[in-house]
């Protein structure tokens, strides 16, 4: 895997502590606080595990159908266990939509959306639209797109001003206001939706560790992208060195959130049917990794970065960053 050209433009674990991080993003310590109360609301405290009546518990690997997994560790009340046979990491319960409405309404969804619009976060999630862009139109002329998980519309916001483009957004709150600023966004459930037409790109940015049926979400979406469409996708890399080295410790792992957590591997299994183009994976988490090596808190301490010991861009290169996004096309 490369090193991407988003680990020097876009991420700033490696030149900034935690703390001075935080100061940047005024805000962010409160959102956090708000986000780390609601993720716990799903608890029975004493069972210190999620309430029995809300979940539905899984038999086996939601990748690869596997019975053969083992625990790891408890977040937020859920167990989270790694697959023998594909190495997928997820957790044994899931919320149960129909009784906690956890996705059309979580409080949580709400303050992501607000973190999302602080103009210091979009104005660098705009440099990383472009820079992905460059490389994708490398593969192929894209004018429409359907974007899944678009929260409140900010990379819909860059889109629409060059291409055509539907996005789709569970979370009612957050679909809202990226209606009200004239987008199209749907809510139907992806594994069923469906479209008059097909489309030349399909972008899923942060986002497919919180779809609970994946691979009949990704089977029914692919009738709706054309013969050498690309599929694009920004994940939450399992393989980084932040999350090998935090384990329960790593904003990675969300409960009730993040159900299961892909590296490229698990990535290219989900995708059977497609070539992959492209991956490249980009923040190192050295402040987190730093705070870590040193007895602090990671998400809040202030440790002088190890860029000695730990080089970023090598983290990177070796495919160990935070964050990997990879191209495929539909064969
Ligand atoms: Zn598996």
């Amino acid at each position: 895997m490369q090193r991407s050209l988003l680990d020097e433009v876009y991420s700033l674990s490696g030149k900034l502590t935690r703390r001075e991080m935080l100061e940047k993003f005024k805000g962010d310590e409160k959102l956090s606080h708000k986000l780390t109360q609601a993720l716990y609301s799903y608890l029975n405290f004493y069972t210190n595990r999620v309430r029995e009546d809300y979940i539905i518990k899984r038999k086996e690997c939601p990748l690869c159908d596997s019975k053969d997994f083992h625990f790891l560790f408890i977040k937020h009340g859920f167990d989270h266990m790694l697959c023998n046979n594909c190495d997928m990491i997820f957790t044994l319960q899931i919320l149960d939509n129909e009784k906690v409405r956890h996705l059309e309404e979580g409080e949580e969804g709400d303050s992501y959306g607000q973190y999302k619009t602080l103009p210091v976060v979009n104005e660098l999630d705009r440099k990383k639209f472009e820079i992905v862009f460059e490389q994708l139109s490398k593969y192929t002329s894209v004018k429409s797109i359907f974007d899944f998980g678009s929260q409140v519309g900010t990379f819909l916001d860059w889109a629409s001003e060059k291409y055509a483009i539907v996005g789709h957004e569970y979370h009612q709150p957050l679909r809202e206001i990226a209606q009200k600023k004239g987008h199209t966004v749907l809510s139907d459930g992806l594994d069923e939706i469906s479209f008059e037409q097909e489309f030349d790109l399909i972008t899923c940015w942060d986002y497919i560790d919180h779809v609970l049926n994946p691979k009949q979400a990704i089977k029914n979406l692919s009738k709706y992208l054309k013969r050498g469409g690309l599929f694009f996708f920004a994940i939450n890399n399992r393989d980084s060195l932040s999350v090998r080295m935090l384990h329960e410790h790593s904003p990675i792992f969300i409960g009730p959130h993040h159900t299961m957590h892909y590296g490229i591997n698990q990535l290219q299994r989900l995708m059977s049917g497609y070539e992959l183009l492209h991956s490249e994976s980009y923040v190192s988490e050295l402040n987190w990794l730093s705070n870590w090596l040193n007895f602090k808190n990671p998400e809040v301490g202030d440790a002088n970065l190890m860029g000695e010991l730990l080089d970023p861009a090598k983290i990177c290169e070796l495919g160990m960053g935070f964050k990997v996004n990879a191209i495929f096309r539909k064969l």
